[in-house]
């Protein structure tokens, strides 16, 4: 099965084009929120990949409000897709770690700006306390609502070794509570953190497959300046992916994934200034071209060999 667009694998460039019939952007916001696993309520110092900006490098200043965030990039991205529509992403940190009316009040304040077509909140899955989930549930009546939710591993020894201070099972938890209230979730998996090797990755996204999610982001870890996975790494104790290592798991991945999940991510954007490794990623479009060549090599698609069936 061949994707429309060119691709084997099911993009969300794709879905959203055919959801929205048009191109839709993304809009990193910085809600200034934290995460319990930086404020000591589940961990210190954060998960050791973790640059204390919450994966939010690429949101707006949390200084500025969230209204005046999404105007500059908004207007940045309508410069280069003059008809695009958007999707306030609430990135930086564990954006359901605050008191309902917190959140309710940010997410709200970009609800209705122009052009907006939907919402997208990042969190924890051990972050989704019941009244928050009954409010999500309320917002996705009235929205295109996503909730991201990161794992990154099935493993508890990895998850362990990175700090992560959630288990498996509460991400099941989580995972469970937004399924049972029908919220589409994109989860979020790593390839190549410390101590995994190629299998283990696979059991991964299998296990992920079987959760049958709405989407999915792979990223690929980043060493970047400043984290302890930095540390590590030039103490020797880990070593980064190479190139085609990458393309070869992910296309095994891209194989193992229901055909119906959405793509979201096959790569990240790693922070220029403070990568150390791989440095190869920085090239996101030759990483995104060996994906789509080794997947014409193989004559292979997203699901072929999904144990999922309908
Ligand atoms: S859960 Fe996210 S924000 Fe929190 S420490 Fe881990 S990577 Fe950082």
């Amino acid at each position: 099965m061949i994707y429309p667009g060119n691709k084997r694998y099911f993009t969300w460039d794709y879905y959203l084009k055919q959801k929205f019939s048009c191109k839709v952007c993304k809009v990193a916001l910085n809600a200034g929120f934290t995460c319990p696993n930086l404020d000591g309520t589940k961990g210190w110092g954060g998960c050791s990949y973790c640059s204390g900006e919450g994966s939010g490098e690429y949101a707006g200043n949390p200084l500025d409000t969230l209204e005046k965030q999404f105007d500059q990039v908004s207007s940045v991205m309508r410069r280069k897709w003059p008809k695009c529509r958007f999707i306030p992403y609430f990135q930086a940190h564990t954006n359901t770690y605050a008191p309902l009316p917190v959140l309710k009040a940010a997410y709200e304040s970009v609800l209705h700006l122009p052009n907006v077509v939907g919402i997208a909140i990042a969190t924890r899955a051990d972050c989704l306390p019941d009244d928050v989930l009954d409010y999500l549930e309320q917002l996705n009546q009235q929205t295109f609502l996503t909730v991201e939710l990161g794992l990154q591993t099935i493993h508890e020894e990895t998850a362990r070794r990175i700090n992560r201070c959630h288990s498996y099972e509460e991400f099941l938890g989580g995972y469970r509570a937004l399924q049972k209230r029908s919220i589409p979730t994109c989860i979020h998996i790593i390839n190549g953190l410390p101590g995994e090797d190629k299998a283990m990755m696979l059991e991964t996204i299998r296990q992920v497959g079987s959760l049958r999610p709405h989407s999915i982001k792979i990223h690929l870890l980043y060493i970047t300046e400043g984290t302890r996975i930095a540390q590590q790494y030039k103490q020797q104790e880990l070593k980064a992916l190479e190139l085609m290592e990458y393309v070869d798991i992910i296309c095994d991945q891209l194989e193992l994934l229901p055909p119906e999940t959405v793509v979201q991510r096959v790569t990240g954007d790693g922070v220029r200034e403070r990568l150390i490794a791989p440095l190869w990623s920085l090239k996101k479009f030759v990483v995104m071209n060996e994906i789509d060549k080794e997947m014409r090599r193989r004559d292979s698609w997203q699901g072929k060999y999904s144990a999922v069936t309908e």
